[in-house]
């Protein structure tokens, strides 16, 4: 039989309690998280958003609640009256925030039972994701999502804050609006009113916070949800957040410095102490000694090892002269056997035209000179594994090898990626061995426990990069066209302008991306606040004066109207909440997201609408699978 709440005013929450409130009468309401039963006396842990508190029903100071106690279950959700009080000293439990104290309870109240779901909010993460999902709202109560989702809110607080403190507003755009330029698929929504016309859903605020600098804002933000209908994966999903800002008459400086600022105020608000400002490194630079534009600091880069190696050397080893080689070193792995070397070489992907020799024994047997020298140039310590990446000769040149002067090749590019990969791949592997991903581990797990304010040293753990000066225009060997390497709005170079026409390839963007620990966590631009040049990058991208109208018209009808020089950037909200919970997934820290098959397993969407439906919005379903 449940009880009503009546008019019982909850006073404290669940883990706020502390010895010094001994003799309190207070009121707790909570879920029952653990029920023992020793005869006379029931003990509940109960828990809120706070912790836990110990109630303690004894069958003679409270027999009517104590009887209450013999019923209820773990998940029920009760509301006990009584005076805290401190526990013997052989019941003191240190492990617990409240584990001084307990409550003598005078009342019970049962003000809801449960069904009993499929795994227990007390405990860990089961394994199953899916039944985890499906029961969004019993595993967010789990504590870990629950600190999860605090931090969350507190990151995103202090951003806003910090953002306000630097005088950028807060300006909601439109979600119903019209297709974006960020290059992913749109989700299309059918207009009732206008048969047969569609909204999108933004992919970014990005043309609306542009309009924002040309109407005089200055300086705009926005926690901005974006749309893009992309294949999903553990750092991707339909919807996600992201930190957006736009403002006038910038140069890029003044961007870096505000991110930076609110970086490290968000970080602070975790408890970790992030240095600003944040290392810089050029697109192609990042390419050579990280082999990907989302390098991950923590671990050593790639080393050019060329001079090791004289050319016979090569040529018996059917390495290519004329491809990069270089070497990298997981830290500390120590002595491998054969059968341990082998189990990597699935990892390296052979597909791009590059080679990697892992064998030092065969090298150090047949080129010795070259393995002393291949180690020293990686600055490798004993018990490090040293990787060679390099250009396979067998493999042939493509059509899409096209050499830009100044540029790295295709075939360049792949080596360097190839090692890229292979670098990651090996670092996953053996994080075990260099803990060099511990030491992140560790200073969330700081972070997360912290008792004071004092911000925990994040310098070895979060290592923030911005990557500079990438190449305005890509190659698409497929259409013979240039593509856009950011969005259509981004700005070259004003030294750069020149070179148009006559050599897009050496045209550079006047944009930049932010990584951390191997993640994108951003991008953004200087854009282009002429017509005239806008006009032209569109001709350089082969998109006509027609197209351009038909998809950015009403944009490039504001340009003229007085834009004033501007850019911004975008920081995805989500990847930055997952590093500083030490969360795998995104899923982790959205509360409720999309399965990897774009699925709201509890919610049950997407589903089928009703003909009506249907009708009303102009529209018939041609195909039913
Ligand atoms: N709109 C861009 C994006 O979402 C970011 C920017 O250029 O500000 O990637």
């Amino acid at each position: 039989m449940l009880d009503f709440l009546g008019n019982l005013e909850r006073t404290h929450l669940c883990g706020t309690l502390r010895a010094s409130d001994a003799g309190k009468q207070v009121v707790l309401m909570g879920w029952v998280n653990r029920r023992r039963d020793h005869g006379n006396l029931i003990f509940l842990d109960l828990r809120d958003r706070t912790g836990i508190s110990q109630i303690v029903l004894d069958a003679e100071l409270c027999p009517e609640g104590h009887e209450k106690g013999e019923q209820v279950r773990p998940e029920y959700v009760v509301a006990a009256v009584g005076k805290v009080r401190l526990r013997d000293n052989d019941a003191i439990n240190p492990k617990m925030e409240t584990g001084e104290i307990e409550i003598e309870a005078t009342e019970l109240r049962v003000l809801n039972d449960t069904k009993l779901a499929p795994f227990s909010p007390s405990e860990e993460a089961i394994q199953n994701e899916e039944v985890r999902l499906k029961y969004r709202y019993v595993d967010l109560r789990r504590a870990e999502m629950q600190r999860n989702f605090r931090l969350r809110h507190e990151i995103t607080l202090a951003i806003r804050d910090c953002l306000s403190g630097l005088g950028f507003l807060e300006i909601e755009t439109p979600i119903l609006c019209k297709s974006t330029p960020e290059g992913a698929r749109d989700f299309l929504v059918p207009s009732r009113v206008h048969p047969g016309e569609f909204y999108a859903l933004p992919q970014s605020p990005q043309i609306f916070k542009q309009i924002l600098m040309i109407s005089g804002f200055d300086r705009y933000f926005q926690v901005a949800r974006c749309f893009r209908d992309e294949d999903l994966r553990a750092d991707r999903q339909l919807e996600f957040t992201q930190i957006d800002l736009e403002m006038s008459f910038p140069r890029r400086e003044n961007v870096f410095d505000v991110v930076e600022k609110f970086m490290h105020a968000g970080f602070a608000a975790a408890g970790v102490d992030l240095p600003v400002p944040f290392p810089r490194i050029s697109y192609d630079e990042s390419l050579k000694q990280y082999g990907t534009d989302k390098p991950d600091l923590r671990l050593p880069g790639l080393v050019d090892v060329r001079s090791a190696f004289t050319d016979e050397n090569l040529a018996v080893l059917q390495i290519d002269p004329a491809l990069p080689i270089v070497a990298f070193r997981i830290p500390n792995v120590g002595e491998l056997s054969r059968k341990e070397r082998e189990d990597n070489h699935p990892m390296f992907d052979l597909k791009k035209g590059a080679k990697f020799i892992d064998d030092f024994k065969r090298l150090a047997k047949g080129f010795p000179e070259s393995a002393v020298k291949v180690r020293e140039l990686a600055g490798a310590a004993e018990a490090d594994f040293v990787i060679i990446v390099a250009g396979d000769p067998a493999h042939h040149i493509k059509a899409s090898d096209t050499k830009f002067p100044g540029r790295l090749s295709e075939r360049e590019i792949n080596v360097y990626a190839a090692a890229g990969n292979f670098r990651s791949e090996l670092a996953k592997k053996y994080a075990d061995r260099h803990g060099a991903f511990k030491v992140t581990e560790e200073v969330v797990e700081a972070a997360h426990t912290r008792d004071a304010k004092d911000p925990i040293d994040g310098s070895l753990a979060f290592r923030p990069i911005w990557l500079t000066d990438f190449p305005m225009f890509e190659f698409d060997v497929a259409t013979g066209k240039w593509m856009p390497a950011h969005h259509p709005f981004t700005a070259p170079y004003e030294a750069d302008m020149a070179n148009l026409v006559s050599d897009p390839a050496s045209v550079r963007a006047d944009c930049y991306d932010l990584a951390m620990n191997g993640l994108e966590l951003g991008s953004g631009s200087i854009r282009i606040h002429r017509k005239d040049v806008q006009k032209q990058i569109f001709a350089s991208l082969g998109i006509s004066d027609e197209e351009a109208h038909q998809r950015f018209g009403f944009f490039l009808d504001a340009l003229e109207y007085g834009t004033p020089p501007h850019g911004g950037i975008a920081l995805g909200l989500d990847r930055i909440v997952m590093l500083l919970a030490g969360a795998a997934n995104l899923r982790e820290v959205i509360a409720f997201p999309k399965t990897a098959k774009a699925i709201d397993l509890m919610a049950d969407a997407p589903t089928g609408v009703t003909e009506q439906q249907l009708k009303e919005l102009h529209l018939r379903i041609a195909l039913k699978s």
